[in-house]
């Protein structure tokens, strides 16, 4: 088993733009987003970003599914 001192947070995903697997740096932004202009409320949603280590396409996804 090889370990590696590098902790970078990185995961093995599908990049559209490469068309294969490449690593993928995982982090987690809170984003905040207006919920409605009526009642004027903020809500800060989590993001999970993922960025290719190889071309830097960068992809994000809401993590809470309200
Ligand atoms: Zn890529």
């Amino acid at each position: 088993m090889a370990t590696t001192d590098d902790s970078i947070n990185g995961l093995t995903e599908y990049c559209d733009d490469c068309e294969l697997n490449t690593l993928h740096e995982v982090s987690v932004q809170i984003r905040t987003e207006s919920v409605k202009k009526e009642n004027a409320q903020f809500s800060r949603e989590p993001y999970r970003v993922c960025e290719c280590q190889r071309c830097g396409n960068r992809s994000s996804q809401r993590m809470n599914n309200a």
